[in-house]
Parts: structure tokens; C-alpha cells; sequence
């Protein structure tokens, strides 16, 4: 029996269309741009984004710091949400290997910042202090309930920043997401960003790998920024192959996981002792209320039992993640689970 895995939606294997084209890929040494098959993905990638080029990096994690070593020198400092993922989930990177000081400041429950923290976080010309450089977004947000955020609040904060000579980074591991939840083109929620990056490894089900996009010059440098830490890869065309496939078959599918996400909101709220957050994406949260005696591990592992995975998550809360691999009964299953083991 197949596991209902909703640990995350980077569990999802690759298609059988991604299977035959990496076997099919033509390839060649990517350090030399000599790989056409990454060459295509690349100019894909930029014209799906409206961006002028983009890279291919490994994951979502290197696609982040290679933006940050390439928007910002050391001693540099960016803004940054207190609950993103690059504060909380990328062990520091960009003050461990770039030198560069993160100032967070706090998420709203919806993902944004405020405007006027960003403000406040801007530093001023001061012998004192480190020099602001960059802010950094993140859409959907993962750690506020897959939230995705609008065209129009990127705009009003891209132009703050930019009115302050400072640049955004904008990571969009789930860009796709946010553009189905919203109804709108992924264009649309990024075109004020000075870079961007969105992971093909999640819910677009490819194996490996994840785009950053901007204008020529900075994905030039950012080029180095890759190679210098390792990221230089030679006939990668056989993972590209999988991210071409993603783009042309799986972005416009997300909206099914979205709907299957509701559905197993709506079925768990229904269960006596289960908290649920209403899901703005793929990604659910809910929590145990007072009215149970379980526990958390209770929980896990009775489902592990029944063959599903979640995330037991931090702030005692359990993540759910729907993707490609999860089909309506494995929606109807882990609900009846659930009531089984309440
Ligand atoms: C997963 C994720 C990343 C990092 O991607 P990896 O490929 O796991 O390194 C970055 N940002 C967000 C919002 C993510 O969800």
C-alpha cells in the first residue's frame, strides 16, 4: 500500500512524462552554457516570470542565497519576515557564507509585512550601522497558511523600497500557487521584484531544482554567485528535462490541490477536538482544541499506522500538504482516519 504522504508537496516524484524526457534530454556542460535542454528551461523559466533571463540552481535554499550574495555585500543587511522561510529554514546562510546581517521583522497572520515596519527597519546614512540593501518577500508564504500575496500589496512595497534606492528579492518557492489562488498571471505577482525565484521540486512535482529570475546583468553575476559556492553543475539537462515538463504540463493544475486542501479542511472541522485554519493554497494547518485528550504524537503516529504521513509542526500545530500525488480518496481516507483515531 502507497502512503498518503502530506508531510510536504516536495515529496512528489516525478511524472512519467518527466521520467521519458530526462531520458531523452539532450544534454552538455552547463558551465560552458554548452547544455541545451537547460539553455531552454532557462529562457522558459524568464519568459513565464516576464523577466529578462534566469538560472538554474539546485534547490530553493541556494536560489535564495545566490540572491542574496548577488544583491548584497558583506556587512550589508536585508529586511526580512520573521517567519520566512530564509529566516527560519535556511540556517542562516547568508550571515554564515555571505557576511550579510538578516533584520527581521514581524509576518502578519496573512504573510505580509507592514508597511510601516518595513519603513521603520530602513537604516539611515550612519557610521554606526550596517547599510540596508534588500528586502525579501515571500509568496505563497508557507509559514502563514500558504497565504499568497497580491499584485497590488508587492507593488505598493516594491515602491517604497525602490523610492528608497533599495532593491526586493521575492521568493516564490510557490509562485504557481499563489497565481492559481489569486486567479491571476504569476506575471502579475512579480513583476516588481528585482529577483525572483520558484522551486520546481514541490508542487510541480520535478525531482530537483529551482529558477532565479531577473534582468541580464544580475542573473550574470548571480551566474558566479553559483559557481562560487559549488553550484556550478555540467550536464544537468537530465534534471532540466523534468523542470520543462513541470512548466509546460503542472503549473496550471495547482488550483485541484488548492480544492483538495479545502475539502480536508471542511472534513477535519467537522471532528470534535480539531482546530481548523481555513488553507489560502495547498498548504493546511490545524491544531487539537481542549475539547480532546490526545496528543500530538497520538495523532501521528495513528495515522502513520493507517499509512499516512504529517508534519507534527512547531507551535503545536500539524501541517498538511496536498499535491499531484494526493487524489480525492486519499482526501476521503485521511478524514475518516482522523474521526477513527479522535
Ligand atoms: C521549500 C522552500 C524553500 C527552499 O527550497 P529547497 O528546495 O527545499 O531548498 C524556500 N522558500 C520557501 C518558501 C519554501 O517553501
Amino acid at each position: 500500500m502507497k502512503a498518503i504522504d502530506l508531510r510536504s508537496d516536495t515529496v512528489t516524484h516525478p511524472t512519467p512524462a518527466m521520467r521519458e524526457a530526462m531520458y531523452r534530454a539532450e544534454v552538455g556542460d552547463d558551465v560552458y552554457r554548452e547544455d541545451p535542454t537547460v539553455n531552454r528551461l532557462e529562457q522558459m523559466a524568464a519568459q513565464r516570470l516576464g523577466k529578462e533571463a534566469a538560472l538554474f540552481v539546485v534547490s530553493g535554499t541556494m536560489a535564495n542565497l545566490v540572491a542574496l550574495l548577488t544583491h548584497c555585500g558583506r556587512g550589508d543587511e536585508v529586511i526580512l519576515g520573521d517567519r520566512s522561510h530564509t529566516y527560519m529554514f535556511e540556517q542562516g546562510g547568508m550571515a554564515a557564507l555571505g557576511g550579510i546581517t538578516p533584520w527581521p521583522i514581524p509576518n502578519q497572520p496573512d504573510g505580509t509585512l507592514r508597511p510601516e515596519d518595513i519603513a521603520g527597519a530602513i537604516r539611515g546614512d550612519n557610521v554606526h550601522f550596517p547599510r540596508t540593501r534588500l528586502l525579501c518577500l515571500e509568496n505563497t508564504h508557507n509559514m502563514c497558511n500558504g497565504a499568497p500575496l497580491t499584485a497590488e500589496y508587492t507593488a505598493q512595497v516594491a515602491s517604497l523600497i525602490h523610492g528608497r534606492g533599495l532593491r526586493v528579492h521575492l521568493d516564490g518557492a510557490r509562485i504557481f500557487n499563489a497565481a492559481a489562488a489569486l486567479g491571476v498571471d504569476a506575471r502579475e505577482l512579480v513583476r516588481e521584484a528585482d529577483s525572483v525565484m520558484f522551486c520546481l521540486s514541490k508542487g510541480l512535482c520535478a525531482p530537483v531544482g529551482s529558477l532565479l529570475c531577473g534582468d541580464a546583468d544580475f542573473i550574470a553575476e548571480a551566474r558566479r554567485a553559483r559557481k562560487i559556492i559549488g553550484g556550478g553543475m555540467r550536464q544537468a539537462g537530465i534534471l532540466a528535462a523534468a523542470g520543462i515538463v513541470a512548466l509546460e504540463q503542472m503549473t496550471g493544475r495547482v488550483a485541484e490541490d488548492h480544492a483538495r486542501a479545502k475539502r480536508l479542511a471542511e472534513g477535519l472541522a467537522q471532528i470534535p477536538g480539531i482546530a481548523v485554519t481555513p488553507p489560502a493554497s495547498n498548504i493546511l494547518y490545524f491544531q487539537l482544541t481542549d475539547e480532546t485528550t490526545k496528543t500530538q504524537e497520538e495523532i501521528v503516529s495513528g495515522l502513520a499506522e493507517r499509512g499516512i504521513l504529517l508534519l507534527g509542526r512547531l507551535e503545536g500545530r500539524f501541517r498538511a500538504v496536498t499535491h499531484y500525488w494526493i487524489d480525492d480518496a486519499g482526501v476521503e481516507k485521511t478524514i475518516q482516519a482522523m474521526r477513527a483515531i479522535m
